[in-house]
């Protein structure tokens, strides 16, 4: 099967299409009711907010970052770190208050026209109350307060996901998260725990047990991203150390059938993102997805999206992808109800 032209059609258009891809999404709307569980609050954020919010606080870009090359990736990237380069200025932002409700609003928007009904937003608690110059228990009461609005306005559920990024300071990040969420009193609001960043760096020894006991505890999910730059063991980690619930990308386990066995035993969800594996390269492009693979042993996954708004598509488009991936018509039609049966939201109905 030729990759390029099996699921590229709309893929390499040029950014200033951008508008009509949004329209052509809103018409898609109503057809199909979505759940997303894998999505980034900053990669969801549409460009032109983007700009505009950059604008509105002056942000000063990193030296050699250029908007109209850096900031989206709607085409294969030649690393991983070509593909995070937008991350360089969305890091930056928002220092305003009012734009952080600018950014929910928007991504509830954009979530809207891709018919999703529930959505499990992911987002840095701690760079936010960096850039916010506010504790950590402050910013989290923002952001919960912030997407509580928005995904009012839009008729969406929402639960909120704390990213912890892996290197030397993950557990002092998560310790300082689960602190902040006792704060607030353990709002329902936080539905569970993530852990992201380079997979191929180190995290402290006592990491995976402070995952365990915050599930234990606070009855909190726990999703970790894992196997995205082929390393097998790090799914191994996620399910046997971290307890994990579901496994984000985990692309490295179509390789391991035993691991997929085991991901089937213990009904662990792996949250599939076409879109993203094609461009970060966790999937080469001469290779099959690894969807063929957990569909074959009966793996449960969830199509996800990441970080829509950096590759100007959508759930929708990364479903149409799966498609060309190998999910059948069957498969999608049953998404929906996998999404809610792996979502940690509570009694969606
Ligand atoms: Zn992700």
């Amino acid at each position: 099967m030729n990759q390029s032209q099996s699921y590229l059609p709309g893929m390499q258009g040029d950014v200033s299409r951008g508008n009509e891809v949004q329209q052509g999404k809103a018409k898609m709307a109503g057809v199909r009711d979505r759940g997303e569980l894998h999505v980034h609050l900053n990669g969801a954020i549409p460009a032109p907010i983007i700009r505009e919010i950059l604008a509105d606080e002056s942000t000063e870009l990193p030296p050699g970052f250029l908007i109209e090359r850096d900031l989206l990736r709607n085409t294969p990237c030649h690393s991983l770190a070509s593909y995070l380069t937008p991350w360089q200025a969305l890091r930056l932002f928002p220092k305003k208050r009012e734009n952080l409700d600018r950014i929910s609003n928007a991504v509830f928007a954009s979530l809207v026209e891709n018919g999703v009904r529930f959505v499990e937003l992911r987002s840095s608690v701690l760079y936010l109350a960096h850039l916010q110059n506010c504790s950590p228990t402050q910013a989290l009461e923002h952001l919960i307060e912030s997407t509580r609005n928005a995904a009012h306005r839009h008729g969406i559920r929402r639960g909120l996901i704390l990213t912890v990024t892996r290197g030397d300071y993950g557990a002092v990040c998560l310790s300082t998260l689960l602190q902040a969420y006792q704060d607030l009193g353990e709002p329902n609001d936080v539905v569970g725990l993530d852990l992201a960043g380079d997979e191929e760096i180190a995290y402290p020894s006592e990491l995976p047990s402070l995952f365990r006991k915050a599930k234990d505890r606070f009855g909190l999910g726990v999703t970790i991203h894992a196997g995205e730059t082929g390393r097998v063991e790090n799914v191994q980690a996620a399910v046997e150390l971290f307890g994990a619930d579901r496994i984000g990308h985990g692309t490295a386990a179509g390789k391991d059938p035993h691991l997929l066995d085991k991901l089937v035993t213990q009904d662990i969800c792996i949250e599939v993102c076409p879109i993203s594996n094609r461009l970060t390269g966790a999937v080469p492009f001469d290779e099959a997805h690894p969807l063929q693979e957990f569909r074959r042993f009966g793996v449960p996954f969830v199509i996800c999206s990441d970080n829509p708004a950096i590759h100007q598509r959508g759930l929708a488009d990364d479903q149409t992808i799966a498609i060309a991936e190998g999910l059948t018509a069957s498969d999608l039609d049953q998404q929906y109800e996998a999404a809610k049966r792996y979502s940690f939201i509570r009694d969606l109905d």
